[in-house]
């Protein structure tokens, strides 16, 4: 609680750092108390902010103290543990407060409105329930409505009474005028899903080790579950949160795609008729104010969501889990850059529950915290079911003419696993039809007049589109330059779809990339074709890497395996393994062995010869040396200085002045490498440029930054560029 006669810390909703000293409002209805909204006076208007400390006197002088015009809410909107994690994460990311809590909220919270209203629920009182129904005898609606609600153990809805008669509002009027009816408000009702339960199988050996683990853990503990895709993850989950469920305790899952979340709740509704809320991106504002209601108040028992999920509030929290831990998604790439796994970590020890981080291919922050002791390693080492890791062979591009980009060996093996009765998928992480579109007669190729970039071809459109800012033209017909005919080079999933096509006339094709699936719904009706088998030959993107099951899928063939072999981030190779590993790991669940073809110009790539003779925790245990040697993390720690705008010196000026800042501040052993012009230096028409710190430990870093921050603010030139701190970034553009 906080005294209403000292000075008031608010964190106003604006792009400034630090908190802002009010007075007290001259009358308030209950107590004051960090995390409840407040309406301030904020230059010439007024804000939204939060309340999130109190001190006995400010260093403003009086006559400038202003005070707090409203109190917006009679119990604080975040509870303890979220507040305290917030303030955190402010001062880590060096982001402004109030931007941080309105991060962490949802939108309609966010501008002032109140907390959702749950749906209106009716019941009988006392005297309707001793009451004589004859009465109504003339009054059929009535004595139907009284007899549905005598029936009924719960209060009932409006649409629970609906189907007792289309006219059961005015009967309810009439009830409730007879002194017969009580009227409430559900907090936030959340349906049970009417679904049939699934019966839980035995656990393995590695499965009932993992489970006793993480459930005898005591308060904070954080686990790495390591298992290979299919060795059944998703069930141990599902057995600790029946302990959570058991001891009247909620779980978090946070999980990285919002394509994942249907899947994942139909699972749990089958295990657990509870109510459960989703929280993602795709939801109204509506929906998501209901489901973050449902965690506060703890209506919802199983709270499942991408991201911004890790800012749910508890109320009786028992378990935080983040399946595929590896997931670049987990991290937000703009405004707050924050790591939700990352976030996780903290909000688990301030909630003082177990964390469980799943993955197949976790990422080598997380195993090198595991090999020091500070997470717990539990290993599902193979499958559930009878298929096995599945046999992978490389197609040597060298000896295999690749026609429309498929060579012979994997055409072959197509027609093989279709002839036996599978499924395949061939991967292609390249949508369009292709990526370059060129005149052979004078080499002229067509890009973007806004980016570094070359136009991608998108045949079916008609289209010429930049991936990196979006802009379209038309085809041209011919050259620009020479009138030529123009080539399109390289293979997209467009293309790739065509061949396929003219393969195998006979099979229906599903395409999944954001091409295909950007309408609503799409990605679940394409998926499900493929579940109903009414599609035997599934391609795409990325997109279908993340850990959807297809059951009889018996060949992977990726087309390009040479994507990203010789990336330049330091993370490359860390994620073409990862989505290699997680792309064959769709080949052969279930009962039905799998294969892996791959289509490579370097079959020698020592990258590719680990990771298929010797797999991910081989792979993970070289590269972790590399950066161990190189002083990449995790034995190092970064924050990336971007700043972008319309003219190439303003950016350079800018970042050197903040290199020598940075200079001058820093402690030994920090370096300051650049400035340097990003990987793609010219994007949407703006210049853009970089500043890398590289520190040896979290605590070095953070020496630095708050300082240094603040003087990066105070830069002159700062005003005519567009820059940001990214710490702990994930990628190094
Ligand atoms: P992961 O999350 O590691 O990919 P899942 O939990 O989805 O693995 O399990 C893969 C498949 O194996 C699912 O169809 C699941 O129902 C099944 N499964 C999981 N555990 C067992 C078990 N102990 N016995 C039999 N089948 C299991
Ligand atoms: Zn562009």
């Amino acid at each position: 609680m906080l005294e209403a006669q000292s000075i008031l810390e608010v964190a106003v909703a604006a792009p400034v750092m630090g908190v802002f000293d009010y007075r007290a409002p001259h009358t308030t209805d209950g107590p004051l108390q960090p995390g409840q909204r407040v309406r301030v006076p904020f230059g010439r208007g007024t804000r939204l902010g939060w309340l999130v400390g109190s001190k006995a006197a400010s260093d403003l002088p009086e006559h400038r103290l202003r005070r707090v015009l409203s109190v917006l809410d009679a119990e604080p909107l975040l509870p303890p543990d979220l507040l305290r994690m917030l303030v955190w994460a402010s001062r880590y990311y060096q982001q402004p407060l109030g931007e941080v809590l309105g991060a962490a909220l949802p939108k309609a919270l966010r501008e002032g409105r109140d907390i959702a209203q749950g749906e209106m629920h009716w019941a009988l009182s006392a005297e309707g329930r001793s009451a004589d129904p004859d009465i109504l005898r003339r009054a059929p609606a009535q004595l139907r409505i009284h007899a549905a609600l005598r029936a009924c153990a719960a209060p009932a809805t409006a649409a629970d009474l609906e189907v007792v008669s289309s006219n059961w509002r005015r009967a309810l009027a009439a009830l409730a005028a007879r002194g017969w009816i009580t009227a409430g408000r559900a907090t936030a009702v959340l349906p049970i899903a009417d679904i049939a339960p699934d019966r839980p199988p035995v656990l393995t050996a590695d499965q009932v080790q993992a489970v006793a683990q993480i459930n005898a853990a005591q308060g904070f503990q954080c686990f790495l579950l390591d298992g290979v895709t299919g060795s059944g993850k998703t069930e141990v989950y599902l057995r600790c949160i029946a302990q959570a469920l058991a001891a009247n305790r909620q779980s978090l899952v946070l999980v990285p795609e919002i394509g994942l979340t249907p899947q994942l709740l139909e699972r749990f509704q089958r295990r657990f008729p509870v109510p459960i809320a989703l929280l993602h991106s795709g939801l109204s504002d509506g929906e998501r104010l209901r489901a973050f209601t449902a965690a506060s108040d703890g209506s919802a028992a199983i709270i499942i969501g991408t991201r911004s999920a890790i800012f749910a509030p508890l109320l009786r929290p028992g378990l935080v889990i983040a399946d595929e831990e590896h997931d670049p998604s987990y991290k937000q790439q703009e405004g707050w850059r924050y790591s939700a796994r990352d976030l996780a970590v903290w909000r688990a020890r301030e909630l003082g529950v177990p964390l469980v981080l799943g993955s197949a291919t976790p990422s080598l922050e997380t195993i090198e915290n595991a090999h020091s002791g500070r997470y717990t390693r539990l290993v599902l080492a193979s499958r559930t079911g009878a298929a096995g890791q599945p046999r992978v062979s490389l197609i040597d591009l060298r000896q295999h003419a690749a026609r429309e980009g498929l060579t012979q060996p994997l055409l072959a093996a197509i027609r093989r696993h279709l002839d036996a009765g599978g499924q395949v998928l061939i991967y292609l992480n390249r949508r369009g039809y292709a990526p370059v579109l060129m005149c052979p007669a004078c080499g002229h190729v067509l890009e973007c007049k806004r980016c570094d970039a070359r136009m991608v071809l998108h045949q079916q459109r008609g289209q010429l589109a930049c991936h990196h800012c979006g802009s379209e033209r038309p085809v041209p017909a011919a050259c620009p330059d020479c009138a030529g005919e123009l080539k399109a080079v390289g293979q997209g999933t467009e293309r790739l779809e065509r061949a396929l096509a003219a393969a195998f006339p006979d099979q229906q094709i599903e395409r999944i990339d954001r091409d295909t699936t950007r309408r609503r719904g799409e990605i679940e009706r394409r998926l499900n074709r493929v579940r109903k088998e009414e599609a035997r030959i599934l391609m795409g993107t990325q997109m279908l890497t993340k850990g959807h099951d297809f059951p009889r899928v018996t060949l992977v063939g990726i087309v390009d395996a040479d994507q990203g072999l010789f990336g330049s981030d330091f993370r490359s190779a860390e994620r073409l393994a990862q989505s290699f590993i997680q792309v064959a790991g769709r080949a052969g669940r279930a009962e039905h062995p799998g294969e892996v073809c791959l289509q490579t110009l370097f079959p020698e790539h020592p990258l590719l010869r680990v990771l298929i003779s010797e797999g991910y925790a081989q792979f993970a245990t070289l590269a972790l040396e590399e950066r161990r040697q190189a002083g990449w993390p995790p034995f190092a720690c970064l924050a990336l200085l971007r700043a972008e705008a319309s003219q190439r010196p303003q950016v350079f000026s800018f970042l050197q002045a903040a290199a020598a800042l940075a200079r001058e501040h820093a402690p030994a052993g920090l370096n300051v490498l650049g400035p340097a012009a990003a990987p793609m230096e010219r994007r949407a028409g703006r210049y853009r440029g970089q500043l890398l710190l590289q520190a040896t430990s979290r605590r070095e870093l953070q020496q630095l930054l708050p300082a240094w921050r603040a003087a990066v603010a105070s830069i002159e030139s700062q005003r005519r560029v567009r820059w940001s701190l990214d710490v702990d970034p994930v990628d190094l553009f």
